[in-house]
């Protein structure tokens, strides 16, 4: 088959989120299926070195209309495999800029037209490949099934071409004013309540929705809560009526990266065979967060993003009977200031218990994965999650709230422990039946075993998408 990746971001080359891991290694995992695949994402010229990825200029030009005026990018190219290229569309004044989509004072106000342009130049390197299929991502790149239902509907190109629209995380859609939609060259015919438009404002998600062939989310249980009230973000009864073409693919993890037996950042490897190299990653995290050093105390991780997606509302209520036990607690992660404040605040009143840095540091977030016990992940909701996928790579038990990809992946007192309300009695409930667990060394080797026994490798997943793929390309 011939693959189309348009996403937004993608490892090797530029990160926020998990979106970019995905991106980074399923067309990997596709290519050793044998497909070709290219994928298609924007040049952020200020973060991505052309040396570093040898990027080689293609001498094309890319005229999009946008609105009445035309915007001109340019083609560049890298190979990041032997059927996997990438496509990079430069436009200095969308994409030259610090940062991806928005700086601390809020989203990028041209988002609208960056993604626009973005979408409509990779449709056009898209028409000179005529691939089977096209798998856009997320808001950034949803309008490419509703271009290809509309303005490119007679293209010889995409005659059999099929759209798979991802959707990692439904609180981001890509909202604009109904003024931004003169600027997608489409008519105002598609600006309705079942197309684009959402309570008076233009929804890209929600274009893609209407218009994808297939949709699909990263994890079954995701795909499901979607289509509730208290999940959907409004969109749910958008869903519902695709509700036919709608599944669940859990993420894969790239285990050349996530592997106690290989990773240089450790201070000691270990292995499910020999677990011996881990107490010396506690000894090394206990250090690095100045908490004392203590063998015998059980050591929980969280590394994130410090938003309320993530329970740190459920943490603050959970601070004061949490630091009444006898445990250690490090925490690395960016994000919202007032769970910076909280944090910091408790650390300083519990210093030999709470450890906090805020920050993003990839070589500290391997540290923490190999030298923690237990890693904590108690989301209002979660698509898929990589932390508790990585944790049980490295014989660290997750403690879960059972949502989205974390309930498809973790079984309770199996590989990890997992607590259904959302609520902070529940959280502490849970916690509680991993540290009696932890207290008795025979129960707590099983589990370690269980955990390092499960296999989240990419390998699976892509399998499924080719499925899908094919599946797609069938009806
Ligand atoms: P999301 O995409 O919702 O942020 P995921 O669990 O799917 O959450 O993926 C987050 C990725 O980013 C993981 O690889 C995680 O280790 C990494 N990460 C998050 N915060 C930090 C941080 N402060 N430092 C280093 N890595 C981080």
């Amino acid at each position: 088959m011939n693959i189309v990746q348009i996403v937004s971001e993608a490892v090797p080359f530029c990160k926020t989120g998990g979106l970019a891991d995905v991106a980074g290694s399923l067309p990997l995992a596709l290519a050793s299926e044998g497909h070709d695949v290219s994928i298609i994402l924007p040049y952020y010229t200020a973060k991505i070195s052309s040396k570093k990825h040898k990027i080689k200029d293609a001498g094309q030009k890319i005229k999009v209309a946008i609105g009445n005026r035309e915007v001109e990018g340019e083609l560049f190219t890298c190979k990041l495999a032997r059927n996997v290229n990438a496509y990079l569309i430069k436009q200095d004044q969308f994409f030259g800029r610090p940062e991806l989509y928005q700086t601390p004072e809020g989203d990028y106000p041209d988002n609208a037209e960056r993604f626009i342009f973005f979408t409509r130049a990779a449709l056009y390197v898209a028409s000179t490949i005529q691939p089977d299929i096209i798998h856009c991502h997320d808001w950034q790149t949803a309008l490419a099934p509703v271009y290809l239902k509309s303005i490119y509907k007679n293209l010889k190109a995409f005659a059999g071409t099929k759209t798979l629209l991802t959707i990692h995380n439904l609180g981001y859609q890509g909202l604009f004013s109904h003024n931004d939609m003169q600027l997608t060259g489409l008519g105002w015919e598609y600006f309705t309540f079942d197309k684009l438009e959402f309570y008076g404002k233009l929804n890209f998600l929600k274009g893609g929705i209407a218009f994808a062939d297939g949709i699909s989310t990263v994890s079954r249980k995701y795909a499901e809560e979607i289509l509730t009230q208290e999940y959907g973000c409004g969109l749910e009864n958008a869903l519902a009526f695709r509700k036919n073409v709608l599944t669940g693919i859990v993420n894969g993890i790239d285990y050349a990266e996530w592997n106690p037996s290989l990773d240089a950042n450790l201070t000691a490897k270990f292995s499910a065979k020999d677990i011996k190299g881990k107490s010396a990653n506690k000894e090394a995290v206990q250090k690095a967060y100045k908490l004392p050093v203590k063998a015998n105390v059980p050591l929980i991780g969280i590394i994130s993003r410090l938003t309320s997606q993530k329970g740190f509302d459920l943490l603050e209520t959970a601070m004061p009977e949490l630091m009444k036990q006898d445990i250690q607690i490090v925490i690395l992660g960016t994000g919202e200031k007032k769970y910076h404040e909280m944090l910091l605040r408790v650390a300083k009143e519990y210093p030999s218990k709470l450890g906090v840095r805020v920050a993003f540091d990839n070589t500290l977030a391997h540290q923490i994965e190999a030298g923690s016990d237990m890693f904590l992940m108690p989301s209002r909701y979660e698509p898929c999650g990589l932390n508790q996928l990585i944790s049980l790579k490295y014989g660290t038990l997750p403690i879960v709230r059972a949502t989205g990809g974390l309930d498809d992946t973790i079984q309770n007192k199996v590989n990890g422990f997992k607590f259904s309300e959302y609520s902070a009695a529940a959280m502490l409930a849970c916690i509680g039946e991993a540290l009696d667990a932890f207290k008795k060394p025979d129960q707590w080797k099983k589990l370690m075993q269980t955990a390092f026994a499960c296999d989240f490798s990419w390998g699976a997943s892509a399998k499924a998408y080719v499925e899908l793929y094919k599946k797609m390309m069938k009806s």
